[in-house]
């Protein structure tokens, strides 16, 4: 009998809904804090208007910038994910429409795009 790695897939789903919500709470968690802690400005040209501060909380405020666009980044990730949980197309890449393996949506539950894919949007 031959099974789809498509249809793996679907049974995984529920765990994988799981892990992503998880996941979102994680995201928007970490967001709110790093928010709450430091007014991120996020400028297109990321001129500073002015450079009153050390070059200590200098860095860690880029730091905690990078922090933020990195757990944005993420949670569109995730988002995307869980729309296309809902919409059925979840486990199949959404650039060449290939399915993606299982043991890629369980490593990676929020990805939606296929490994090769994957390798050729990466910077
Ligand atoms: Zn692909």
């Amino acid at each position: 009998m031959v099974q789809s790695s498509l249809a793996r897939s679907r049974r995984q789903l529920p765990a994988l809904r799981e892990e992503l919500e998880r996941q979102r709470d994680f995201r928007e968690e970490q967001l709110a804090h790093l928010l709450a802690h430091d007014e991120i400005r996020t400028s297109p040209s990321g001129h500073e208007p002015h450079a009153a501060d050390d070059d200590g909380s200098r860095a860690l405020r880029e730091i905690r910038g990078l922090v933020a666009v990195g757990a944005r980044q993420a949670l569109a990730d995730i988002e995307l994910a869980l729309a296309r949980m809902d919409d059925g197309t979840y486990g199949r890449c959404r650039a060449c429409d290939s399915a993606i393996a299982p043991a890629v949506l369980t490593a990676i539950p929020a990805t939606t795009l296929c490994p090769a894919c994957q390798v050729g949007t990466e910077p």
